[in-house]
């Protein structure tokens, strides 16, 4: 394949409500917008994902620019790229910087596709469309959050997720429980809790939770096998998950049963793919999450979980739930609970030039 020049935005959106963690509140969302353009004049677009503080990962939307632009592209332009698999060994020689390294990939695997002309779920190996979509509510009070669970059932979604710290979301867990006594939810404590805690999170075994996402630190994959011994409730593993080494380990170990890809948490499609596939061998399933990501990454996160061993709800949710306008058309959108991913090339949505300008806060561009 063909790289002729690598160009980036850092964009910035309001989003329509903040969204809350018990970490941080997010109101205007900045990512950084990546196109790879092909001698034949095709455009691949990928999104780097990190925050503009370091509350999620370490990476910020500034280390992210300076990793791109000082090392990634400079790699990408003295080295030949053959297929994007190529771009996954080259970034190898870079620690870290994960979300940096899956937004340039992420691009060079769309404009992969569309010079294939094949949708990217396709060049994945991606099998299953549509896919289907689960919620998340964060809802303050409790008529609040039943009637988010309510508006999200009556459009379909297959799952709840509610956020939970040892001081919050745990009576309205208990409360969409009641309220939905079979409805498929799950906890996400965000690395709230600590292994002292294990006897309170032992307590929400009644619930029949799906899941609990990342209970404990996120550094701390033996304290999660630990606890996965003392509740019934399984473990699933998230900020733990960082690459195909951590995802070795922490099912050796039996730190979890379940794990949520994030392909720009862990370095790209090619890294996500990896774990799928040791995942798959292993039995433990799989769910795709988000990270209040535009439409670029959205589709991107979609097509990934096209793959066979995605077979939880993954975090979709119609794009115009957080932004008046998103960059692409058409935008994401979740019917009766699916998402159907567009089988045209690439991640079959048209990135439009425009509004990438229009929300652009600074641009850079290099030519190979
Ligand atoms: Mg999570």
């Amino acid at each position: 394949m063909n790289i002729n020049c690598l160009a980036m935005h850092v964009v910035s959106m309001p989003l329509k409500q903040p969204f809350h963690t018990h970490l941080e509140t997010v109101r205007e969302r900045e990512v950084i917008v990546i196109e790879a353009h092909g001698k034949d004049g095709a455009v691949g677009w990928g999104e780097a994902s990190a925050f503009s503080t370091p509350w999620y990962t370490e990476e910020t939307v500034q280390t992210e620019w300076h990793i791109i632009k000082d090392v990634l592209f400079p790699l990408l332009e003295k080295n030949p790229v053959h297929h994007p698999n190529d771009v996954h060994e080259l970034f190898q020689s870079v620690r870290g910087n994960r979300m940096a390294k899956a937004g340039v990939e992420a691009a060079v695997w769309d404009l992969y596709a569309r010079q294939q002309n094949k949708p990217l779920y396709d060049v994945l190996g991606g099998t299953q469309r549509p896919i289907v979509a689960g919620a998340a509510c964060a809802g303050a009070t409790e008529a609040e959050m039943l009637s988010q669970v309510e508006q999200f059932l009556k459009e379909g979604y297959s799952r709840i997720k509610v956020k939970i710290g040892p001081d919050s979301g745990i009576e309205l867990l208990k409360a969409v429980r009641q309220a939905f006594p079979d409805v498929p939810l799950m906890a996400d404590a965000n690395a709230a809790f600590s292994l002292q805690d294990a006897a309170q999170l032992a307590a929400l075994d009644p619930l029949q939770l799906m899941m609990i996402e990342q209970p404990l630190h996120h550094e701390d994959m033996w304290e999660h096998a630990l606890l996965q011994k003392r509740i019934k409730t399984p473990v699933c593993l998230d900020e733990s998950i960082r690459s195909f080494h951590d995802a070795k380990s922490a099912i050796s170990m039996e730190a979890c049963r379940v794990i949520n890809v994030k392909y720009s948490r862990v370095g790209g499609h090619t890294e996500a793919v990896l774990i799928h596939d040791l995942a798959a061998s292993e039995n433990i399933p799989l769910w795709a999450g988000g990270m209040i990501e535009l439409g670029i990454s959205r589709a991107h996160t979609a097509a990934l979980a096209t793959l066979p061993g995605f077979t939880l709800p993954g975090d979709f949710v119609s794009g115009d739930h957080y932004w008046e306008e998103d960059l692409i058309e058409p935008g994401i959108k979740v019917k009766n609970g699916r998402y159907m991913p567009s089988s045209k090339p690439g991640i079959g949505v048209d990135v439009i030039r425009s509004r990438v300008e229009k929300r652009a806060l600074s641009s850079f561009l290099q030519k190979k």
